[in-house]
């Protein structure tokens, strides 16, 4: 969910090697490669303080997607030590490995349900559109056909302006 972001948020590069600029989604491809299966599965929980993912998931999918989503995992990403500064990715996916994770911030109380649902929903949502491509080849994500399911979604509208007046509280 980077539909607001005009930076990434600093990370550390890969380890075993360096690909020049790589999209947010490709790098995450590329660290999941190189991990144990084994690993992932521990890596994350699904239930946080406020709001379990795991139920979250499974209503959306029952709601929207008619249960079309399966075997995913889905669980709150790391906690970092150091905010973001200038945007945060609420959410990702890798649709290889079908993992979605969301950004730990939104694990607390002042978050609304529907907003984290609304999070859910966008990435669950990359996992039925697929990605286009301009003449030049480059990839978008958020072409106009992600856009307008999107809306459809029963909170899309109050939800875009949570984010919008309530991102700096996520920023440092
Ligand atoms: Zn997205």
């Amino acid at each position: 969910m980077d539909a607001m972001s005009k930076r990434q948020p600093a990370r550390k590069p890969p380890v075993r090697r360096r690909t020049p600029k790589p999209a947010i989604r490709t790098r995450k491809r590329y660290l999941a490669a190189v991990r144990a299966p084994f690993q992932r599965q521990f890596e994350f929980a699904s239930d946080g303080r406020w709001f379990d993912l795991r139920a979250i998931f499974d209503r959306i999918n029952a709601r929207y997607f008619r249960n079309r989503l399966r075997d995913y995992t889905i669980g709150w990403g790391r906690r970092r030590r150091e905010r973001p500064k200038i945007t945060i990715v609420f959410g990702s996916i890798q649709e290889e490995d079908r993992v979605i994770r969301i950004h730990p911030l939104l694990d607390r109380q002042f978050v609304p349900p529907w907003y984290v649902e609304y999070v859910v929903f966008h990435e669950m949502l990359h996992a039925v559109v697929p990605d286009r491509y301009d003449s030049t080849g480059r990839r978008i994500i958020h072409h106009e056909g992600f856009l307008k399911r999107e809306r459809r979604f029963r909170h899309y509208r109050r939800s875009r302006e949570w984010e919008e007046e309530n991102l700096g509280r996520f920023l440092r």
